[in-house]
């Protein structure tokens, strides 16, 4: 039970890889801010949009308690975020409002590089480091394997050298942080892009009305940059 407001909110990274791109497409959109002291907040002067500037991990769950109501974040994010609510019980279902077509990247698995791909059942009893338990748990199930994920917060690629796993689920774009720790990716779990993110229904009060126009324009943008 959110309090009525007639401005729309939208969280996007406050740094990393999507912050900048996302703060981008918002202001081609036509949308100027002020910036408050502690540098959280983008009170919109142009639209009655507001921004949120935030760990990206923290999107989807401040749009699914209704903090926010829409945000630019990575499927991988999404989705994983998505899985844990479902497992959990709780209600606030997303969806992806808009595919944007940049910050792309996989989640695969990778194993060290002095091994041979066979297949996913190779992966069998294996203990498997990533950030995305619940996307990588879906996976091994789809492919019948029974694995056990080791859940580590940041230097995945490292798990199989320190011995705290022996291989990988991890983002990739290149490859090349892997491939720097003797690790090959050798299959995807998910493709990923940025997208915005929203409840699975319309919005309350005036706040749909003001998302329709933001993307409307936002969809504009993202054509001229194609
Ligand atoms: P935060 O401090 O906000 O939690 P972070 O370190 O989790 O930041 P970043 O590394 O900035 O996040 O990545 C943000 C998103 O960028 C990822 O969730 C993913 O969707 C996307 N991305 C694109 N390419 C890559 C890549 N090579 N590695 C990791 N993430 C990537
Ligand atoms: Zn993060």
């Amino acid at each position: 039970p959110s309090q009525p407001r007639e401005r729309l909110r939208v969280a996007i990274q406050k740094s990393g890889r999507l912050g900048d791109p996302a703060r981008e497409l918002l202001a081609s959109c036509g949308l100027t801010w002020r910036e408050s002291r502690d540098r959280l907040f983008l009170y919109g002067e142009s639209l009655p949009v507001d921004v949120l500037l935030v760990r990206d991990d923290d999107i989807p769950a401040l749009i699914a308690d209704g903090v926010c109501d829409l945000g630019i974040v990575g499927r991988n994010v999404l989705v994983e975020h998505g899985l844990e609510r479902a497992a959990t019980g709780r209600d606030g279902r997303l969806t992806e409002w808009r595919r944007l077509g940049w910050g792309a990247c996989r989640l695969d698995v990778a194993i060290p590089d002095d091994q041979e791909w066979t297949g996913p059942e190779q992966l069998a009893g294996l203990r498997i480091a990533t950030s995305y338990p619940r996307t990588l748990a879906r996976w091994l199930e789809e492919q019948g394997v029974d694995a056990q994920p080791v859940l580590l917060n940041g230097s995945v690629e490292i798990a199989p050298r320190l011995g705290q796993a022996d291989v990988v689920a991890d983002l990739v774009s290149s490859g090349g942080t892997l491939r720097a720790n003797q690790l090959e990716p050798v299959t995807t779990i998910l493709e990923s892009e940025a997208v915005v993110a929203g409840p699975d229904h319309a919005l309350d009060d005036g706040r749909q009305e003001i998302a329709d126009l933001l993307l409307r324009r936002l969809d504009g943008a993202v054509r001229l940059k194609e």
